[in-house]
């Protein structure tokens, strides 16, 4: 098909000359580099292959977001004002210069008459480029498409996409055009017409170079999915919207090959991690004793079995993989201390990883005070450190003299070597990448024990196939003593209302969270809003209203923070950026604006900034009605329960497509094709699959066909393996 499309129009230059030539590709044909397309600048091939990939399986992997019905093609006399047109039409007139023109300062567009057998329009552009004089030869024939215009001069096309006629015939390339189009992401400077024309070269070598199966018969035949090349076909051929839902099958086919990519790596990995030499049940324990015995409370009995489930994982040889679930406020700190001060009184260090630096500092508040009076040094590691310091602290860890090290995304960053690290402990685990946890446990002399700490439950199907067969322990007991937290919903024509409501909390000496719209999860946009809506508190409550943004820098931040924390502030505005776990027992109230656009878990997550103290605390959800049937029953299922993990698994269940902004919570895996949302009943059956291949004996096309699955996906260590059998 890809032959016969119109040639898309874009400035043409000549390619480079006098480049070596490149060594010749001898791997599987996908997996190879595509060259840069008849025509196309060597700035637009570097953008595409920075956008898509180098290699022509990443551009199949280059899926269309939305379509564009370019369907509907009348006649110049009967197309619809207001209404988009794709017309066969002849170049009447157009100008005899091309390029920018000016008159008295000011650009003129370009105007270009066009004709069929029912009248004229004219296509106008305000841009001019030089293309624009070969797409429209005079006397030629083109296909025009876009919204038609119409003014005192009759209709017009403003900016249409125009194809220059080729060698077809004419009613073929109306039809070539006049069609269902798929929409690809973009980058800036690279326009859709290219990316389209690059996909459909890359379709055709896919089916010129058709992979071997690797799925196995029975599950694809179960699933009624396609074959991995028609599936591409189908998914990059919409005929429309439907085509285009994250449920067709072709969409299932591969979300269920890039699953399965991940399922064979994870227990591929699983199955080769080194050994460390564990720390044995009764080897000592005193310090551990003493922490606990030194609380002012007791722990809880899930606090309790989770220390004797890692406990247990210390003692064995194989590297402990286990997260550590609990919902906001029910003691994880704790019992990611108690399991550090384990492994330092045995001989080994400890390393603490938060996502920000406000929680950095918090978790080394703790460590210090929990830690150093039992005679451990404790170090802190984020990014605003001055690099003498920096290097002096890497120093000492590097030598064992500190035997905890906390930090941020600085730990990773600046790749700190341990002396014998033996156990890493990732809060909030889920604002991290994969690759971040691992670097984590890389370049040490043994892979330590991992400890990953989350207050965003994950549903226990995502929480095992994501992570391959990771233990979970879970704090479900919240400590005792705390009040629960009153949740309300109110429309935000009462937002005066609530505004003035602060008054009361303020006067009774408590603070408040004010969260403001996630508006499109651009830090920008999120940050106007906050700021404009910081000013407008500040109206009536003066200098006691702070802003807190993700823009500002750490130690702005941490200033606010302290200012807030010290009671000097009695209002915060935020973005989202609060929702990590910052601790003010004096805060009672928490405003979140549109909290329709949230996610269930990220809801909780916020409100659980709350209700820390014994004081009564409330949670206001102002939203905009009206509310969707799934938004509804968000809001609903907050009001009525208090336990994350029952909202987590509702989060899933309750979301339209693309209605909730802010998932990145969910995204705990990156996936390329898969959604976690729409595809999730496919991971266990990644997981069976993954789990059946790599016990049975593999025949070598069975071994070529998921080496290359696992390339695709770029999992090139369980790709080796597989390979070197
Ligand atoms: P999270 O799980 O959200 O990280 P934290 O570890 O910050 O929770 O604990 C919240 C608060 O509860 C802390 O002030 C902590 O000292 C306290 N806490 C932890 N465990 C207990 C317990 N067993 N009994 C009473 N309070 C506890
Ligand atoms: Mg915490």
């Amino acid at each position: 098909m890809a032959a016969t499309k119109p040639q898309a129009t874009a400035p043409v230059k000549a390619p480079a000359k006098g480049k070596p030539a490149p060594v010749p590709y001898r791997g599987p044909p996908l997996l190879g580099p595509y060259p840069a397309f008849p025509g196309m600048a060597p700035a637009q091939f570097t953008k595409m292959t920075e956008l898509c990939g180098p290699r022509w399986v990443d551009l199949l992997f280059h899926l269309p977001r939305s379509v564009l019905d370019r369907s509907a093609a009348p006649t110049i006399a009967t197309a619809p004002v207001g209404e988009r047109a794709t017309m066969l039409l002849k170049v009447i007139k157009r100008p005899s210069v091309f390029g920018s023109l000016r008159r008295g300062g000011k650009k003129i567009p370009l105007v270009i008459e066009l004709a069929d057998d029912s009248g004229s329009l004219r296509a106008i552009y305000f841009n001019v480029g030089g293309w624009l004089e070969r797409a429209y030869p005079q006397g030629g024939t083109v296909v025009v498409s876009g919204k038609v215009e119409e003014d005192s001069k009759g209709k017009k096309l403003i900016h249409p996409d125009v194809w220059t006629a080729g060698k077809l015939p004419e009613d073929a390339q109306l039809k070539a055009v006049a069609k269902v189009w798929p929409l690809y992401p973009l980058t800036a400077g690279l326009p859709q017409g290219w990316v389209n024309r690059a996909v459909q070269h890359a379709l055709a070598f896919a089916s010129e170079h058709p992979p071997p199966e690797w799925l196995p018969a029975a599950l694809l035949a179960r699933l009624k999915l396609p074959a991995f090349t028609e599936a591409l076909q189908a998914a990059h051929n919409p005929e429309n919207e439907a085509d285009i839902v994250p449920t067709t099958p072709a969409r299932m086919r591969l979300a269920l090959d890039e699953f399965l990519a991940t399922q064979l790596a994870l227990q591929h990995a699983r199955a080769t991690t080194r050994f460390q030499p564990g720390i044995a049940h009764g080897q000592s324990q005193a310090q551990t004793d003493k922490l606990l015995a030194s609380l002012p409370f007791a722990l809880t009995g899930d606090q309790q079995q989770a220390l004797d489930d890692i406990a247990t994982d210390l003692a064995t040889p194989r590297p402990m993989l286990r997260l550590l679930q609990g919902d906001v406020g029910a003691g994880k700190t704790l019992v990611a201390l108690a399991a550090l001060c384990r492994v330092m009184e045995n001989g080994q260090q400890g390393v603490l990883m938060a996502p920000t630096e406000i929680l950095a500092r918090q978790l080394y508040a703790n460590a210090v005070r929990y830690l150093q009076p039992l005679g451990f040094t404790v170090g802190l590691l984020v990014g605003s450190l001055p690099a003498a310091q920096k290097k002096k602290l890497k120093q000492h860890v590097r030598d064992g003299f500190v035997n905890l090290l906390v930090g941020t995304h600085a730990l990773v960053q600046d790749d700190v070597t341990f002396d014998r690290l033996g156990l890493a402990v990732i809060d909030e685990q889920h604002r991290f990448g994969v690759r971040q946890r691992m670097a984590l446990s890389a370049n040490q002399s043994l892979p330590p024990d991992l400890l990953l700490m989350t207050a965003t439950p994950i549903p226990r199907t995502l929480a095992l196939t994501a992570y391959g067969d990771m233990d979970v322990s879970v704090l479900r007991e919240k400590p005792p003593g705390r009040t629960p937290i009153q949740t309300v919903a109110i429309p935000d024509a009462r937002l005066n209302e609530v505004a003035r409501g602060l008054e009361r909390v303020i006067a009774q000496g408590q603070q408040v969270y004010w969260v403001c719209p996630l508006v499109d999860e651009s830090e920008d946009t999120d940050l106007a809003a906050a700021t404009a809506r910081a000013a407008w508190l500040a109206k009536v409550y003066g200098d006691k209203v702070g802003v807190l943004h993700g823009k500002m820098k750490a130690a702005e931040k941490d200033a606010v923070m302290a200012r807030f924390q010290a009671g000097e502030l009695a209002i915060l505005v935020s973005t989202t950026v609060i929702e990590v776990g910052v601790d003010v027992p004096n805060a009672t109230l928490m405003v979140i604006e549109h909290a329709e656009r949230f996610g269930l878990s990220q809801l909780h997550q916020l409100r659980g900034r709350v209700g820390r103290g014994a004081a009564k605390s409330q949670c206001v959800l102002l939203y905009s009605p009206p509310l969707t049937p799934f938004a509804e029953q968000r809001l609903d299922a907050l009001r009525q329960s208090d336990d994350g993990f029952e909202l987590a698994e509702k989060d899933l269940e309750l979301r339209g497509p693309g209605e909730v902004l802010g998932t990145r919570q969910s995204g705990q895996i990156a996936t390329r094709l898969a959604d976690l949302h729409h595809h999730r009943e496919l991971l266990p059956l990644a997981r069976d699959a993954a789990q059946a291949l790599l016990a049975s004996n593999l025949s070598p096309q069975q071994r070529g066909a998921l080496t290359l699955l696992l390339q695709m996906f770029d999992q090139t260590a369980a790709a080796a393996f597989l390979r070197g059998g």
